[in-house]
């Protein structure tokens, strides 16, 4: 009896010193974490503000990589063009049912061309007009922004009127389309543009403070290098031809073997078309649409007042 009580006693005892070295280490352990997780977070939150210091510098980084990438690719198909003869054609004035008929040889022949609209033209051309601009965009090729009214007195008499004009172009294409072109030519071109700034404005400096703009809101102003004089029918079918190759084959000559074939949405040009198309592929020139950075004509060193 005796001998189990001092048992009991002595189990007693080791137990209360084991539980109590064990509650003793615990609360060590408690209060190292409780330590450790302080630190921790100390460390999270420096961690977390260089995080929200460093995202915007990442997007920043990736803006610039892609920019410099499609500079990149706009240099490269500068390159290209300098041993690659190539052709662009370009249909001014469009859309109507001409339009419909250049894209029927335009996909026979398996060519892809930029078309530069004009807002009265659709909404005044009816179902035709209508269906070219679905087809342009369905067929792959270039939709591209000439002006909502063709009215040399009304777009250039200032900046203000050019870019109210370019705003409601801008808003039919995208209703049509579900997208903005970023591709622009001016009514008569950069240099006609600059005088009728002159007549219609008063001064120049209209004509840079509209391109200058258009660039700054990251659209692309291209003008030609080939004139077919198609605008008239004065000119005639065979004329066309010859205006078209003639002017092709002298670009071959240059640094930029690069033809930017100016035509327009008329009947003589639909029969021309074909022709000018197998004149251009006997120069061995390839085709293709005009792009952001891509091949530009001349006014693009223009844009800064000199
Ligand atoms: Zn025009």
């Amino acid at each position: 009896m005796r001998f189990l009580s001092v048992l009991i006693t002595f189990i007693a005892i080791i137990l209360s010193v084991v539980l109590g070295f064990g509650m003793y280490n615990d609360s060590r352990d408690i209060e190292r974490f409780e330590k450790e997780t302080e630190v921790f977070e100390k460390q999270s939150a420096i961690y977390r503000t260089e995080i929200d210091g460093l995202t915007p510098k990442i997007s920043e980084a990736s803006a610039e990589k892609e920019s410099l990438q499609a500079e990149i690719n706009a240099i490269k198909k500068r390159i290209i063009y300098k041993t690659q003869p190539t052709a662009f054609l370009t249909f001014d004035d469009g859309t109507s049912y001409h339009t419909l008929q250049i894209l029927d040889i335009l996909k026979e022949n398996n060519i892809k061309a930029t078309f530069f609209v004009v807002g009265t033209q659709i909404e005044n051309g009816g179902s035709a007009s209508k269906e070219a601009i679905r087809r342009i965009v369905e067929e792959g090729h270039v939709l591209a922004i000439h002006a909502y009214e063709h009215e040399y007195n009304k777009i250039y008499s200032s900046a203000e009127a050019y870019f109210e004009d370019f705003a409601k172009i801008t808003a039919l294409l995208h209703d049509m389309t579900g997208y903005t072109p970023k591709i622009v030519r001016l009514p008569s071109g950069t240099y006609s543009a600059r005088s009728f700034c002159e007549r219609y404005a008063g001064s120049r400096d209209v004509y840079y403070d509209i391109v200058s703009r258009l660039y700054a809101e990251g659209y692309t102003v291209i003008d030609w290098n080939v004139d077919t004089e198609d605008y008239t029918t004065a000119t005639g079918v065979d004329n066309i031809v010859k205006n078209a190759v003639s002017g092709a084959k002298e670009r071959l000559n240059r640094e930029y073997k690069a033809a930017v074939i100016l035509m327009h949405d008329t009947a003589d040009t639909v029969s021309a078309l074909q022709r000018v198309i197998d004149g251009v592929k006997e120069l061995n020139m390839g085709f293709e649409v005009l792009v952001q950075g891509g091949y530009v004509t001349r006014q693009i060193a223009e844009t800064e007042k000199p």
